[in-house]
């Protein structure tokens, strides 16, 4: 990796350096309402500085426990805001932070006190460089990301809908000697399918018999082949329950029946299986939905029973070629700019604050703007501090790019 071919000023990177261990050294695991507030009200005190509005507001979350919630405002951010979102809890609770050979060792370094610290500094060197960021800027920080809480979906849904672009702090990948960007993040429907066929006796009547766990069966192996490597759909068949209709409709009850001989003669005439598919593209989710219902008629055809296929919960996929793509080609070229590499993930895996908004297909989404690191939710987990150098010029240059123009 080359050097930022015009350095972070040494004041603005130790300062940037204290404060995050500073956040660092303050314990703020999920649940742990005293710690992240803490943290919430350290922040909201960096960024007053700034002459953002900043409040530390009490949100309830579905368990009826009142968390902090962070929410600071330039001074036009409206309902269009630029706005910024991370998370003030984590996994662990904090062990004392230690730099060696530029590395922070921390609990939450990397994920993701190091892109909070990384925006505060960035703030920093604009305005030691006369500069000022767009006055629509918002940021969002929320107290349960880390147990996929519902105070984090709501913040996102509520503000994120609206805003003209979202900009995620969480920490991009070291890839050999670049490092990443998260363009685009998978989407994901629950399934649920259930089949009713014909009792009978395997040993007297067995061509009478209708097997619902063999359609099912079958079923189950034809869609997990409907999965395709690279950027194309998965569909995981979770779990799959059949046997007589007794032993399925009362699994608790019945379980002892496996592994002894009892109704090992009886067709089994009810199967159940569940799971679900994950696309990164709208397009992609109702190809494969169609793909599944399809599949479901054929089946119930060729086994002579009764099928259904239910679709549920849903999450949107945050399309890599999406409104957020152009953002992301000019985050490349800032950092080009300034002498270094940034490679697109198109794929993250897993579900994430931008899948939140009820529909990313409108938003310019920009994930993985947070410096790289290795052992996320482990004691080992730690922060490259010459990526967080790095990091804090391209979010300044960025802020300046993204300025509105009138
Ligand atoms: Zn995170």
């Amino acid at each position: 990796m080359q050097q930022t071919n015009e350095a972070l000023p040494r004041e603005i990177l130790d300062s940037g350096t204290k404060l995050l261990v500073n956040l660092c050294s303050i314990s703020s695991a999920s649940g742990d309402i005293a710690g992240v507030r803490a943290v919430a009200e350290r922040i909201a005190a960096e960024l007053a500085r700034h002459g953002l509005a900043t409040e530390v507001v009490s949100e309830p979350d579905d368990d009826g426990n009142v968390l902090p919630l962070l929410v600071a405002r330039g001074s036009e951010a409206g309902v269009h805001p630029l706005l910024l979102v991370g998370h003030l809890d984590t996994v662990l609770d904090a062990v004392p932070p230690r730099i060696d050979d530029g590395i922070l060792w921390a609990t939450g370094a990397l994920d993701m006190k190091g892109g909070i610290a990384m925006l505060i500094a960035a703030l920093d060197l604009l305005t030691l460089r006369g500069e000022t960021p767009p006055a629509d800027i918002m940021l969002v920080c929320v107290p349960d990301e880390e147990v996929g809480g519902t105070i984090s979906e709501r913040a996102v849904r509520r503000w994120g809908q609206g805003a003209r672009a979202l900009l995620v702090i969480e920490p991009g990948e070291r890839r050999g000697d670049a490092e990443t960007l998260v363009a685009g993040r998978r989407g994901l429907f629950e399934w649920k399918l259930e089949a009713t066929g014909r009792s009978a006796h395997s040993g007297l009547a067995y061509w009478q018999g209708r097997s619902a766990l063999g359609a099912v069966a079958d079923w189950a192996a034809q869609a997990q082949r409907m999965s395709e490597t690279g950027p194309g759909v998965t569909v995981n068949v979770a779990r799959l329950v059949g046997g007589d209709t007794d032993f399925v409709n009362g699994l608790a009850a019945n379980h002892a029946l496996l592994g002894t001989s009892r109704r090992r003669n009886v067709v089994a005439d009810r199967a159940i299986a569940e799971g679900e598919a994950r696309f990164l593209t709208a397009a992609d989710g109702l190809r494969i939905l169609g793909r599944l219902q399809r599949l479901t008629e054929g089946m119930a055809a060729t086994h002579d029973l009764r099928m259904t296929f239910a679709q549920g919960m849903s999450v949107p996929p945050v399309d890599p070629n999406g409104p957020g793509a152009p953002v992301v080609q000019r985050v490349i070229q800032l950092a080009a700019e300034r002498g270094w590499r940034l490679e697109v993930e198109d794929d993250r895996g897993g579900i994430s604050f931008p899948n939140y908004i009820a529909d990313p297909a409108k938003v310019a989404i920009v994930d993985g703007l947070g410096p790289v690191g290795d052992g996320m939710h482990t004691r080992e987990e730690h922060l490259d501090l010459r990526s967080f150098e790095r990091r804090i010029v391209l979010l300044a240059d960025l802020l300046v790019a993204l300025a509105p123009r009138d």
